[in-house]
């Protein structure tokens, strides 16, 4: 993502122009830019940016006579002189500021005048060269005519041509979206076809020229271009802002704040332990990656990561609310940065014919301006390949696996593209496993012989067998907006980012998320699983067990109180255990007393009231083993996301707490089959 630049010109301007610098900081920006410094003194601008670790990300050469109308000389013929003597004077400052970037303005001059146009070109061609010898780019910007009537560079296509003619290596674009929009409109493409020359980009709203919220443009949008387009310099914002701080400035803000908070990959998983189990996949593939619990609330300040998996519960919702949900995820998502969002669906492809695969992945392409996207359920890792759009479990076809008695969605057809055909309004496509040996540039000539407007077709089932099928399908994916698979299609797209270069930390981070919390910990167990029921066993020999009494559970509050004060007595000690796990005979007894599901729920209220009250004791490294139990659990907790750490055995990694309002705080959220018999320990060593 790129670093954005406050300009100090035209924002803060509450404050004299040295204290922006201060108030630009303080709102969180990394970069200032700004017309003209030389008002000020090139030390008393170094000692803010240095006070307020700031970089400078440009500003211009001197204008000539501003107050009297001069808008630049460079195009004036007869100025040659006074222009030298500027460079020199702009190289001042750019030695105290660290500049790499300066840009020229042409002036008031009719582009077509000869005279004028050679003028400018001379007066380009010797700054240019010039600022070489400092390793400074010069930065040409074409201007639109209705701010500045009959300024010279008034066309993009004349500032490429120049470029292009003069070709010095450190003469380039200064892209301005809001001056490229009113010009000539077509901003995406020219991005595609201009950045690899441009220097600098700047932005604000079209036509306000206020905060880019809202207006013409799809700054969103745009800024995944950007990214998408591998721009890794400044975007200047040098809009006029409405407001006088950056508070006023809803979902630009977090943009704005840091640049290194934009997210790479976003991903809206249709259920919680999809989610868990992707944002592991992602974390173990190089990705730091943070795991929502529902859409969160706009001021939720993220860490410094790469992916973010907003999970929803809305697999078997009826479609037109699965839309809804999926289309504020993927507008959050965005809003923060996303250059690419993933759908994550079950590996089995879990929906009915009414389901909500066809309408989500639909809706979300819609959502990002249209276009072909990739399907694909593949996950090799646990038996689950697309071969000619079949799926197959194992080594069973979807229809004859077990899943042809899901008690929700019993799968009886395994031809995805029959299945999502019949979810979907428009045509389903295939990519077949033969396209996707021959590798990207295979697959991407198929989905564009798959556009909508020549076939008719939003959605391509991708067949896939090894985890090099799903790098590739991953590569490709990622050129586009929206993609919609299982944690298989997760593990393609992050190795395909991290094989780009584009992962700022090189690859998998999770140190940060272990940082040690302090604080007590605890244990609470709802999984009646043999693997829990076994680690129980093994963790009395080392530490206080508690064994609830479903029964008195059942029956009122006390047996709450009751183990929360046994807590209480021994927990400053060290980490205490609380289970409700039981045997197969007690948990029938109960079931057939209460009801499964009764039962089941009402154990997992009791034990997520222990776990919370716990926490409101000081426990701040919690273990909790069961999937249900972990589930209520975080939902009573009202913890609003996780940082993924590293892995305590397959399946089960260390979270930390985002936004929670105990402060942070590390989870292990067990399923219960998963983990060695010493699990309980060997969790607690990981969480300090
Ligand atoms: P797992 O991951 O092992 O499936 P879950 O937490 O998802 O564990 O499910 C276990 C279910 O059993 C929960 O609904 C929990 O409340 C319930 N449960 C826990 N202890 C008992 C018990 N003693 N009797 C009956 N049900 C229980």
């Amino acid at each position: 993502m790129p670093v954005f630049a406050a300009n100090l010109t035209m924002m803060f301007n509450e404050w004299a122009f040295l204290d922006r610098f201060d108030a630009a900081a303080e709102a969180g920006f990394a970069a200032v830019e700004y017309l003209f410094p030389y008002e000020a003194t090139p030390e008393a601008i170094a000692e803010r940016l240095a006070r307020n670790n700031l970089q400078q990300a440009l500003f211009n050469l001197p204008p000539g006579d501003w107050a009297a109308g001069e808008r630049g000389i460079a195009a004036l013929p007869g100025r040659f002189d006074a222009l030298k003597a500027d460079v020199e004077r702009a190289l001042d400052y750019a030695a105290a500021t660290g500049v790499r970037r300066l840009h020229l303005m042409a002036g008031i001059a009719d582009r077509h005048d000869e005279d004028a146009s050679s003028a400018y070109r001379r007066s380009v061609t010797y700054a240019a060269g010039r600022l070489a010898e400092k390793g400074i780019d010069l930065l040409l910007e074409p201007i639109n005519g209705r701010n500045m009537p009959g300024y010279f560079l008034n066309d993009f296509g004349a500032a490429e041509r120049l470029i292009a003619e003069c070709g010095l290596p450190n003469l380039k674009l200064q892209f301005d979206i809001y001056h490229r929009q009113i010009i000539h409109g077509d901003v995406t493409i020219a991005l595609r076809h201009l950045l690899p020359i441009a220097g600098h980009i700047q932005i604000a709203s079209v036509p306000s020229r206020n905060e880019p919220d809202g207006e013409e443009l799809n700054y969103p949008y745009l800024f995944g271009e950007i990214d998408r387009l591998g721009y890794d310099g400044f975007v200047g914002c040098e809009y006029i802002p409405r407001g006088h701080t950056l508070d006023g400035l809803g979902w630009f803000k977090p943009f704005a704040r840091s640049s290194t908070m934009a997210i790479l990959l976003g991903s809206i998983a249709d259920d919680y332990t999809g989610a868990s189990d992707l944002a592991n996949t992602l974390t173990k593939n190089g990705l730091r990656t943070v795991q929502t619990v529902g859409i969160p609330d706009p001021s939720l300040a993220l860490p410094d990561v790469d992916a973010v998996v907003v999970s929803l519960k809305i697999r078997s919702v009826p479609a037109s609310e699965a839309v809804t949900a999926a289309t504020s995820a993927e507008r959050w998502l965005r809003q923060r940065g996303a250059g690419h969002v993933l759908y994550k669906i079950c590996s089995t492809f879990d929906s009915t014919d009414a389901g909500n695969i066809g309408p989500v992945t639909e809706a979300l392409s819609e959502a990002a301006g249209g276009g072909v996207v990739l399907v694909t359920p593949a996950f090799p890792e646990t038996g689950r390949t697309v071969y000619f759009g079949h799926l197959f479990v194992g080594g069973q076809p979807l229809n004859e696996s077990p899943l042809k008695d899901h008690p929700l969605n019993p799968m009886h057809d395994a031809n995805l593209v029959r299945v999502l055909t019949r979810q979907s309004r428009n045509a389903v496509g295939l990519v077949d496993l033969t396209t996707i040996a021959a590798g990207p540039g295979a697959v991407k000539m198929r989905l564009d012989s798959f556009s909508f407007r020549t076939a008719g077709v939003t959605a391509v089932i991708a067949d896939a067998i090894f985890e090099r099928d799903l790098e590739t399908l991953g590569e490709v994916a990622l050129e586009t907006p929206v993609s919609t698979g299982a944690s298989g299609l997760g593990l393609g797209l992050a190795r395909a980012l991290v094989r780009s270069g584009r992962i700022s930390s090189g690859g998998a981070t999770t140190a940060n998320a272990i940082r040690p919390v302090g604080g007590l910990s605890a244990i609470v167990a709802g999984s009646c699983s043999k693997a829990t029921l076994h680690q129980l066993d093994i963790a009395e020999r080392s530490m206080p067990v508690l064994r609830l009494d479903p029964e008195r559970l059942l029956a009122g509050p006390d047996e709450i109180a009751a183990a929360i004060s046994w807590a209480g007595e021994r927990i400053s000690a060290g980490p205490v255990v609380i289970a409700a796990s039981a045997a197969p005979e007690t948990v029938s007894r109960l079931q057939s007393l209460y009801g499964r599901e009764a039962s089941g729920h009402a154990i997992e209220t009791a034990t997520s009231i222990i776990t919370a009250e716990l926490v409101e004791r000081g426990v701040r490294r919690l273990v909790i083993a069961g999937g249900e139990t972990s589930g209520a659990a975080v939902d009573r907790l009202a913890i609003p996301a996780f940082l993924i750490g590293p892995e305590i055995a397959p399946g089960v990694p260390v979270l930390r707490t985002i936004g929670n309002a105990q402060g942070d705080m590390l989870l292990a959220l067990k399923s219960g089959n998963f983990g060695g018999e010493d699990f309980f320990t060997a969790a607690l060593a990981v969480m300090r």
